[in-house]
């Protein structure tokens, strides 16, 4: 899941061998043995990529696609036409979230193969929104305290249990670590771990021949959502986004970079920098807002995501704004205090009688 990044310079500024995604259910060979599939989704994001891999006379594929009949559908043409029912002897899941993992279980049942997968994604699978038609007291309590109404905290709820985010459950895995190497066919991938966007995700490198499949852990033109949720309000998981970007760097610049969404392309170090510059910006944007008064991440929000397409958006949008402030009141550049239901945030140097008066004052 991701969100839109403005300006057209940072996307000229990489370099995309092909013009043109392949057709839903065709596919672009983009090296020997790798075969780059676009897979539809009914979501504002309305594909996903997926790689196959070959291994002798069968396949690795790197990602699933949402549990939906029409990724079923897209995978049966595939099976029969793309790889002419050789087998499928290993599932590779770059991270948890439902285009990535929803049919893992599918897969491996139907080819009886393993799925490999970092331990804190395969975890992050079994974290699903509560069975009850009701947002639970956790979920309502995280947006009020963001500032959302109670009416759009319902509207969230309701986005959350759409069908396409119901999965189909591998019962098992193969645990992959930083470091793991995976013999595939004649090529050695090693597994290049980052987070942020996800807890552990696993993006593969193959140093010979300079392929680099970053899942979402780099996209090109648009940037990967990090944002905070529900289930651990006061992550910073910005701190481990920029930290992975460093890490990131120690993948040579030279790499075709295969993502799971857009388009591959040259300009890996090229595009570490914009997207810690974007994120670099966004928490200036924060601190120059907050120069003058306290604020909401509701009233926040805007100014660093301006346009939102719908409310799955908004909710990512919501998240992202409070993990940028969550890295600034780690940073203990900002402070915090509720005031009601709903938390305010200034400058931490600043004096500011209001919030000191109001309810339970915290800082890092
Ligand atoms: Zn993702």
């Amino acid at each position: 899941m991701s969100r839109p990044e403005s300006g057209r310079v940072l996307y000229s500024e990489l370099e995309y061998p092909w013009g043109k995604p392949p057709l839903p259910g065709e596919v672009q060979e983009v090296a020997d043995g790798v075969l780059w599939l676009r897979m539809p989704m009914p979501l504002g994001l309305d594909h996903i990529n997926l790689y196959l891999l070959q291994h002798g006379n069968g396949w690795v594929i790197v990602d699933t696609g949402l549990a939906l009949d029409q990724s079923r559908s897209v995978w049966e043409r595939v099976f029969e036409e793309v790889i002419h029912n050789e087998p499928v002897v290993g599932i590779i899941a770059t991270h948890f979230h439902f285009d990535h993992s929803g049919l893992l279980g599918w897969l491996s049942e139907r080819f009886r193969c393993p799925v490999y997968m970092t331990q804190g994604e395969y975890q992050s699978l079994f974290i699903s929104p509560s069975e009850s038609s009701e947002a639970n007291w956790e979920f309502r309590q995280f947006y009020q305290l963001c500032g959302v109404s109670d009416a759009q905290i319902s509207e969230f709820y309701k986005g959350l249990k759409r069908g396409h985010y119901q999965r189909i459950y591998p019962r098992s895995y193969r645990r992959l670590k930083e470091g793991s190497v995976l013999e595939i066919g004649k090529r050695r991938w090693r597994v290049v771990v980052g987070s942020g966007h996800s807890p552990e995700h696993a993006c593969l490198y193959c140093e010979d021949d300079q392929l680099f499949i970053s899942g979402d852990q780099v996209l090109p033109r648009i940037s990967s959502s990090v944002s905070v949720v529900a289930i651990e309000p006061d992550a910073n998981p910005l701190a481990d986004w920029l930290a992975s970007l460093q890490h990131l760097r120690k993948v040579a610049d030279e790499v075709l970079v295969l993502p799971a969404h857009e388009r591959p392309f040259y300009g890996l170090h090229k595009r570490l920098e914009q997207l810690e510059r974007h994120h670099r910006l966004h928490l200036q944007t924060v601190v120059d807002a907050l120069g003058s008064k306290s604020m909401t991440i509701n009233e926040l929000r805007p100014l660093l995501f301006p346009k939102v397409k719908d409310n799955f958006d908004l909710m990512l949008a919501t998240g992202e704004t409070l993990a940028h402030l969550n890295f600034l009141w780690d940073e203990g550049v900002v402070h915090r205090a509720q005031q009601g239901n709903c938390y305010r945030y200034g400058l931490a140097q600043r004096e500011d009688s209001a919030l000191e008066s109001n309810g339970l004052l915290v800082s890092a």
